[in-house]
């Protein structure tokens, strides 16, 4: 209602905007600043705003935002998400809440799912904004050889920026990487509005993004593990909860595995790495499954992007489970690397102090999005009514009877050249479907995660009269499917959804191919109780109908089992969201200690002069020595030490005397210490390089160990949870574990900042500063 009522002054206003000349409307932008700097609240500012937008919008794109348009701007700008259906013009809702929320000075962030999208986005629209004297930046147009901080600077320090999401989060991530503050470019990340928000914080949630670095020494344990992995039998050596993705081994593979590997515990702290290289292999073996998860492509594990079907290039499963798949799969295993920074979406856009988001499938997720992120979804209506024909589930008892139906289905519309998308669960169904239709004869496309090079082409050959097109859910998200003028006087398209949906949010993309903008078109849903997700979730409820009625080729009639299919795709949603419940949990203790990560990192960066860095470095060379010299050392000990933190070249003959009181040994090693520290400064002959040098090599000292802490806690995880089955506990477990080995870590920072100064070593190469840490 509320929202009613501010669309009507923004009507009312705007027959005023109208008549005014560009010129006068350009003004607006910095009477607009002016009124924020003077203390007139932004909120307040918003009627005008909007009406100067819908204006601007109108002269420089010819597009005038409707009605429907307007109240999912404001929705937006109220921090709502506005689910708004496929083909309502998105792009166009987006300029009035970001015009308005850059009037501030600070940054307002349009993110998409890919760059192609944002860079399509900013061509479309970008030029409106800079018509009314805002910045605006194509956040896509990154040099990918060559990271370029000059050219980072200059985007993010645009009012308004079109960005990927992976863009945003590696920019994010290298920024905190930065070596000194001349080398940081982000912005304060103030508002961002999140197009297809379901896609970036619910399906995508998860996945870490990585910046990887040095490879980590490799196990030998991969190929030893796969093998013991092959011989186990399930429910007698290991168990699998496939619900929750889980395996662990029983008593008896326990009892096996310490056989085969001939070790007394295998539960011992001294077989932690070979306990956890067999559970990532059962993980391997029974819970990732190739076709769906994976695939093998060119003689690399390529893994799928289970949202949408689509290969995710140069993305690989961590803490060597993407190893595992490789020696189960039989291809070469390549290296680990070690994380050096890595962030989920969740928590990258959990930073801003405000976010908004727009889709065409968020109500059916409406509690998470307000219980997550404090974004309620306001429902907007269609332009024009919507007059898709959406049938109601066709379910069958086996595959083979609901492939019959589905092929009838294809052959009877397919005569009246009506353009068909058929969606298939998994790149393996897709393929199935295919052979069917190649064995009728029938000639169609096929768009999954094999051929996606071949996109853009399919799915322009999509609308047209007569053509099929079967597809993963790669087809459904941001495919706009143009209609031939024919195809819409047959009817327009129909979308036949294959199998039950992992959930309804897939579902109800696929359909939103059909009928955009007021055409025609229809939809139909095939099932079977041998779908996977039915197998997955109600499998025993439905057992006893399922072997009674095995030879029935008609629909089912029961009204029970009929909704077991709405309850599979229930479980499987619940599940989903506790999953990501669960990592928010987990992620939560890695964010506290990089919370102090970053505080001290902060502090080394701030250090203004030499004369800070130097004690700086002494603080923490002392820490260390304290450390060291907590207990009584033997001459021996202590030449290892100095030879190990502080001294290469040290000769154990000008070492003093063992008898020495401990505080004489201390000052004997800061001697050494102070004089190293000399010879460096000595050696590089310029103060304002010396600092840099210090500060280098103490930044580098915490990324190390950060990187180490990353490592030692994902591992921490995969174990914690192969232990328990119950999710409380073992995030109680993680955390304990995780602080005590924080606490082990600390001590080491303060050991590192006294190797990584007195023992790197120096090159000046053409007036360039080459350190090589030891
Ligand atoms: P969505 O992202 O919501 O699916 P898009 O932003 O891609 O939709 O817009 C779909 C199409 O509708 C585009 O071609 C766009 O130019 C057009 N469009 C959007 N808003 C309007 C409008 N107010 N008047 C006319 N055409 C519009």
């Amino acid at each position: 209602m509320r929202y009613h009522k501010i669309l009507k002054k923004i009507n009312e206003l705007y027959k005023e905007m109208a008549g005014k000349t560009d010129l006068e409307l350009q003004k607006y932008t910095s009477v607009f600043k002016e009124k924020i700097k003077k203390g007139v609240r932004e909120e307040e500012l918003l009627v005008e705003a909007f009406a100067v937008m819908r204006e601007a919008d109108r002269r420089v794109l010819q597009l005038f935002p409707t009605d429907e348009q307007i109240l999912g701007a404001i929705a937006i700008y109220y921090g709502n998400i506005a689910e708004v259906k496929t083909g309502e013009g998105k792009s166009l809702i987006a300029t009035l809440p970001l015009y308005l929320k850059a009037l501030h000075g600070q940054t307002a962030f349009l993110v998409t799912t890919n760059n192609y999208l944002a860079h399509r986005d900013y061509e479309r629209i970008g030029n409106v904004y800079r018509w009314l004297g805002i910045s605006v930046a194509d956040g896509s147009q990154s040099n990918e050889e060559e990271f370029d901080i000059e050219q980072k600077k200059i985007m993010y320090s645009a009012s308004v920026i079109y960005i990927s999401n992976s863009t945003l989060a590696f920019d994010f991530l290298i920024n905190g990487l930065a070596e000194s503050s001349s080398e940081r470019y982000m912005p304060q990340l103030d508002f961002a509005l999140l197009d297809e928000v379901d896609e970036i914080l619910l399906d995508g949630a998860q996945m870490p993004l990585i910046i990887s670095g040095a490879p980590k020494i490799q196990s030998n344990y991969f190929e030893v593990s796969n093998s013991f992995v092959e011989l186990l039998i399930q429910g007698k050596d290991f168990e699998i909860d496939e619900e929750r993705q889980n395996v662990w081994l029983t008593p008896k593979g326990i009892e096996y595995a310490k056989q085969y590997f001939s070790v007394n515990n295998l539960l011992d702290q001294a077989y932690f790495t070979l306990y956890q290289h067999i559970i990532i292999a059962l993980k391997a073996h029974y819970i990732l499954k190739k076709g769906k998860n994976y695939l093998v492509e060119e003689g690399k594990v390529k893994l799928l992007d289970h949202k949408n079907g689509r290969i995710l290039e140069g993305s690989n499963l961590q803490s060597g489970l993407h190893q595992a798949l490789e020696a189960k799969e039989q291809v070469e295993i390549t290296q680990e690397t070690q994380i050096i920074s890595s962030i989920t979406y969740q928590n990258l856009f959990r930073k801003f102090s405000s976010l908004a988001g727009m889709s065409g499938t968020a109500k059916v997720a409406e509690s998470e999005f307000i219980n997550t992120y404090n974004l309620p979804v306001k429902k907007i209506r269609t332009h024009k009514k919507s007059i898709r024909i959406d049938h109601k589930p066709k379910q069958y008892v086996t595959f083979k009877a609901k492939i019959e139906a589905v092929l009838k289905k294809i052959i009877d519309l397919h005569s009246t050249g009506r353009p068909l998308l058929i969606i298939a669960g998994s790149v393996d169904a897709s393929e199935l479907l295919s052979m069917h239709l190649l064995d009728k004869g029938i000639p169609h496309n096929v768009l999954n995660a094999k051929n996606s090079s071949k996109e853009a082409k399919i799915i322009k050959e999509a609308g047209r009269v007569g053509a099929i097109t079967v597809a993963t859910a790669m087809a459904g998200r941001g495919t706009d499917i143009k209609m031939e003028h024919e195809a819409i006087e047959r009817g327009g398209l129909v979308v036949i959804i294959t199998e039950r949906m992992l959930n309804k949010r897939i579902e109800l993309q696929a359909k939103g191919r059909a009928g955009r903008q007021g055409e025609p078109g229809e939809t139909y849903v095939f099932e079977s109780l041998e779908d996977d997700i039915i197998k997955l979730f109600v499998q025993e409820k439905v057992q006893k109908y399922y072997d009674k009625h095995l030879l029935s080729s008609s629909e089912v009639r029961s009204r029970k089992i009929r909704k077991s299919f709405y309850q599979a795709q229930k479980i499987a949603e619940e599940k989903a969201e506790n999953e990501r419940i669960k990592a928010l949990q987990f992620d939560e203790v890695f964010l506290l200690q990089k919370r102090m990560i970053d505080k001290s990192r902060e502090e080394i960066i701030r250090l203004s002069n030499i004369n800070e860095a130097i004690v700086f470095f002494e603080t923490h060379a002392r820490i260390a020595l304290d450390n060291f010299f907590f207990k009584r050392k033997s001459a021996n000990e202590l030449q290892r030490f100095i030879l190990d933190y502080v001294d290469y070249n040290f000769k154990k003959n000008t070492l003093e005397s063992e008898k020495e009181e401990i505080i004489s040994q201390v000052n004997y090693v800061l001697n050494l210490v102070k004089n190293s520290l000399y010879h460096k400064r000595k050696q590089i002959n310029d103060d304002e390089t010396f600092f840099h040098y210090l500060q280098i090599t103490m930044l580098k000292a915490l990324d190390t160990i950060w990187s180490e802490q990353v490592d030692a806690l994902n591992q921490l995880r995969v174990v914690v949870e192969s232990r328990t089955t119950a999710q409380k506990k073992a995030i109680f477990e993680f955390e304990t574990e995780a602080q005590r080995s924080y606490k082990l870590r600390q001590k080491e920072v303060s050991k590192l900042i006294l190797k990584n100064v007195t023992l790197s070593t120096i090159e000046i190469k053409k007036e360039e500063l080459i350190i090589t840490f030891p």
